[in-house]
């Protein structure tokens, strides 16, 4: 059954753009929310709340261009919007994991489900895809052009092949229905409403350093992650959305600041000031080994390269972390 939605919007309804944001209440979401708020967009932020928070959200709630539906994309809706972020997805390998088969009808079910909406209202769409794409690659850095190197059947393929089968529906609807797509290959970001307990290395190693306890490191630290700070990865998914139709990617939205995991620990140390030891455990299954974004596609069509340092962007969020454990000390217990 097709859920209707139909948002309250005060003043005239085709004053402002009507833009959906699925899962708007998590960590990339809440950050797209705010600046669609500031662009002076109706933002409709849709989330079932799995992962997201309402503390994220809850200083946008009571203002007039802002509306908040609780729905699971895996389930039909129909809303008046004029554009579509599908950000709905569990993020982090902990929280993808822990309900798999959910992870994949949230990809596959979530991405037909808001294909045919915006087909329907002639809607643009952004589908945010991952550098998971490219499993554990054989090439690096990633090219858009690389196809990647996928375990299928391993326990990040729940959310690795949910998001490939998203963007093979992304271009059967350009291609079949005229449906106006982007697709964003986001390689890891991090900043301020990353949760505490999600299991991710920015945050894990973070409040690790700041309550003194020992920073884990998984295998011997030597894989690599480029990191990009959460304000610049919004501000290129924008940019995304606003390019011409026919321009659908996809687009690989990153930091090419490649460093190991290993260096990463050590420069948390550093800006927290913490004298934690690094204790090393068993690498995850399928860890891919090296992940670095090749992003002059990004910057020929978007105009867009990263700036903020790798220390700046770490100092802000490790600001962040430090309220939160005073705010909420129990946010992830070692
Ligand atoms: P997040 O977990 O903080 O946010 C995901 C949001 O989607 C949450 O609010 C969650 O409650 C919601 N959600 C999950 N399943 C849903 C469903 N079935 N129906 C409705 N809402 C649902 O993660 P994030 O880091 O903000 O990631 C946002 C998007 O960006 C995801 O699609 C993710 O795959 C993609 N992405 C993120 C990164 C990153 O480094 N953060 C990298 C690559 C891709
Ligand atoms: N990692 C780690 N310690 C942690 C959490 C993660 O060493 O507490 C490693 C993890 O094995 C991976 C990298 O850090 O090699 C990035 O992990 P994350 O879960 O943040 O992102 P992803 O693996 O999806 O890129």
């Amino acid at each position: 059954m097709t859920h209707v939605f139909t948002p309250h919007i005060s003043g005239t309804s085709r004053q402002y753009r009507r833009v959906l944001v699925t899962g708007g209440a998590g960590f990339l979401g809440s950050h797209l929310c705010d600046r669609l708020i500031d662009q002076g967009d109706h933002v409709v932020c849709l989330d079932n709340f799995s992962t997201g928070r309402r503390c994220n959200i809850e200083h946008l709630i009571g203002h007039p261009r802002f509306s908040l539906v609780c729905h699971d994309v895996v389930d039909p809706l129909a809303v008046d919007v004029d554009q579509i972020y599908n950000l709905a997805c569990p993020a982090s390998p902990t929280a993808y994991s822990a309900d798999p088969v959910h992870t994949t009808k949230t990809s596959v079910l979530g991405a037909l489900n808001l294909l045919k909406l915006a087909t329907d209202r002639n809607a643009r769409i952004l589908q945010a895809s991952t550098s998971e794409i490219y499993g554990d690659p054989q090439v690096s850095p990633q090219h858009e052009a690389y196809w990647g190197h996928v375990d299928p059947t391993g326990p990040r393929a729940c959310y690795d092949e949910g998001k490939r089968c998203a963007e093979s529906l992304f271009f059967d609807h350009a291609r079949r229905f005229g449906t106006r797509i982007k697709i964003a290959r986001i390689f890891n970001t991090y900043g301020p409403r990353m949760r505490g307990d999600d299991g991710r290395v920015t945050s894990n190693l973070i409040i690790e350093a700041l309550r003194g306890t020992e920073l884990t490191v998984y295998g011997d630290g030597s894989q690599t992650r480029s990191f990009c700070y959460v304000d610049e990865t919004v501000d290129a998914l924008m940019r995304l959305m606003a390019t011409p139709d026919g321009i659908e990617g996809p687009v690989n939205i990153g930091n090419p600041d490649e460093r190991t995991i290993g260096d990463f620990a050590t420069i948390v140390r550093r800006l927290t000031g913490s004298d934690s030891r690094i204790a090393y455990r068993p690498l995850p299954v399928d860890d891919p080994r090296r992940r670095c974004p090749d992003i002059s596609e990004a910057a020929r069509l978007l105009g867009w390269i990263p700036t903020i340092s790798l220390d700046e962007g770490l100092s802000r969020t490790i600001d962040y972390f430090r309220a939160e454990l005073v705010r909420e000390p129990t946010v992830r217990e070692a």
